[in-house]
């Protein structure tokens, strides 16, 4: 795909590539590694979302008619296609977006699981019968296709997350909006592109570039039936609240704190490891980094040396370099704000450690913050309740497993969490009384893949169905229950058992 300064993107809609016809702007889509502009995006307008709802309305019973094993088999080649071109999404998510390469990688190879995922849909989507709920009468469940189905997805996964709903919600026979992260917008152009390729009827895959206004006319449309939200805990509570006011099913996964607690017994150079991925990969821009480490008793002084000193070394820079460990944060309004995060969490009294304020990756035009350690933190400041959403690591040293539970029991979130140990019993209590919608054990991002559900609880999410997994089933069908009976069928003829 070439791309220039001027490129200004298309939308998707009704099987074509379309330019927004009521755009109410333009915005900049910038390479967060050195500032340069990659393209302009749309910010469409109320008429180009009608048009999308429109295309997908009438595409309904036309994708509804092919058969369950049809549409799976176009997910087949779907994934064909995507494999295809996994290292130019790759490459396209390190541009845009500012990750690694070999976390851009990781996150293409994501998605394209969930494309494998949803193949699975003539087994998934089967419904069940029971023979003879009463004398002669039978009973079953079937799945339905809900309708026209919406996502609005954030700037860290530009890859991946839309594919947690898209290939799901097809699969299951609805059609689909996408409204991808106005910050990144240019990687599912290249989806889209093999979407196109794969000659659904037109209005199956629909994608509009946009923000605000895009996100609350899908919100209030009478023709959207079911909205999927990724994003930060107070765009979701709106989108929640706004989705269900206007009678559609909604689920909304929002922000997260996630907490890594280290027992006295971890193996330390594996925990570094876990803890260093987890906290500083994507530069801690991922819904599941850990952001607050939780020491039990001397865990405290047996992983701090090695922790920081590991972290210092990480070479920041340009993610499509790679000899870097930690890219760009996506844009400067974001360094600048997280840079206000280590000022303030010093100002309440945490030790810095590690600093990286100052870094640069060698291009003074991009967006950098460097891995950052704040010790001697405590619950009460806002560092540890608030998410920060960059390369910033807190610590917090309690005397027992029982506390490091009731600190991380004490965020309004519950997203993500990890545990480190070799302790069998220390694992079990963790895995029975954290709140979070997903654990690791010696896992420093335990982000399920696509064949399990993924979610948080409490503030990190709003609704009760996950994403993907066999949870995306639920999501995408509407359960019909059937009850019937035959008069001339009789009582059965008693040949079922025969003598032998
Ligand atoms: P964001 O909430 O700013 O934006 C998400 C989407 O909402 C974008 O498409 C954006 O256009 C739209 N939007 C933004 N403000 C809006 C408003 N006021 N009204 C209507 N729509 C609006 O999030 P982001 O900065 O793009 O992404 C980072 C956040 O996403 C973090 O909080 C992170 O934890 C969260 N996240 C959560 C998960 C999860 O699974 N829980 C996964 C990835 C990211």
């Amino acid at each position: 795909m070439a791309v220039t300064a001027t490129r200004l993107l298309d939308n998707y809609i009704d099987g074509d590539w379309t330019p927004a016809r009521a755009a109410t702007g333009e915005l900049d889509v910038t390479r967060p590694a050195t500032g340069e502009v990659l393209a302009r995006v749309p910010l469409s307008g109320a008429p180009d979302l009608d048009d999308a709802v429109r295309a997908a309305r009438d595409a309904l019973p036309e994708w509804r008619a092919v058969s369950t094993i049809a549409r799976a088999r176009k997910l087949f080649e779907l994934r064909e296609r995507l494999v295809a071109r996994s290292d130019e999404m790759a490459r396209s998510v390190t541009t845009e977006m500012g990750k690694t390469l070999v976390d851009a990688r990781a996150e293409v190879a994501r998605m394209i699981e969930m494309v494998e995922a949803a193949t699975a849909v003539p087994t998934t989507m089967q419904g069940r019968i029971l023979e003879d709920v009463s004398r002669n009468i039978d009973a079953e469940t079937i799945r339905q296709p809900v309708g026209v189905c919406a996502a609005i997805v954030p700037f860290n996964f530009p890859a991946m997350v839309p594919f947690w709903f898209l290939p799901f919600a097809i699969a299951c026979g609805n059609t689909f909006i996408l409204k991808p992260s106005e910050q990144v917008p240019m990687t599912q152009q290249i989806a889209f592109e093999e979407l196109h390729a794969l000659g659904l009827p037109p209005g199956v895959v629909n994608l509009v570039n946009g923000s605000r206004e895009v996100v609350e006319g899908i919100l209030d449309h009478p023709g959207i039936d079911a909205v999927s939200f990724v994003g930060s805990a107070p765009v979701a509570r709106i989108v929640y609240e706004r989705a269900a006011k206007a009678g559609k099913r909604v689920q909304a996964l929002g922000g997260a704190k996630n907490h890594m607690v280290v027992m006295p017994d971890a193996v330390i150079d594996k925990t570094v490891e876990g803890i260093i991925g987890s906290a500083f990969g994507a530069a801690g821009q991922r819904c599941m980094a850990g952001s607050v480490v939780v020491t039990v008793g001397d865990a405290h002084e047996q992983l701090m040396p090695p922790l920081v000193s590991a972290s210092r070394e990480l070479r920041v820079g340009d993610g499509l370099d790679e000899d870097n460990d930690v890219g760009p944060v996506i844009s400067c309004t974001a360094r600048d704000r997280i840079r206000e995060w280590i000022a303030r969490g010093e100002a309440s009294g945490a030790k810095v450690v590690l600093d990286g304020r100052s870094a640069d990756g060698g291009e003074p035009s991009g967006s950098y913050v460097g891995p950052t350690i704040l010790d001697e933190v405590s619950t009460e400041m806002d560092i540890a309740q608030q998410e920060v959403f960059g390369p910033v690591l807190c610590v917090i040293s309690v005397p027992s497993l029982d506390e490091a539970i009731r600190v991380v029991n004490s965020s309004r979130f519950g997203n993500g969490t990890s545990i480190f140990t070799e302790s069998g019993s220390s694992f079990r209590r963790y895995r029975h009384e954290v709140q979070a919608g997903m654990v690791g054990v010696n896992i420093g991002v335990a982000a399920p893949v696509a064949f399990f559900p993924f979610s948080g609880w409490k503030d990190s999410f709003l609704g009760d169905v996950h994403a993907h997994g066999t949870d995306a089933v639920e999501f995408y069908t509407r359960k019909k229950t059937v009850t019937s009976r035959w008069f001339s069928s009789g009582q059965g003829s008693g040949t079922y058992f025969v003598e032998r």
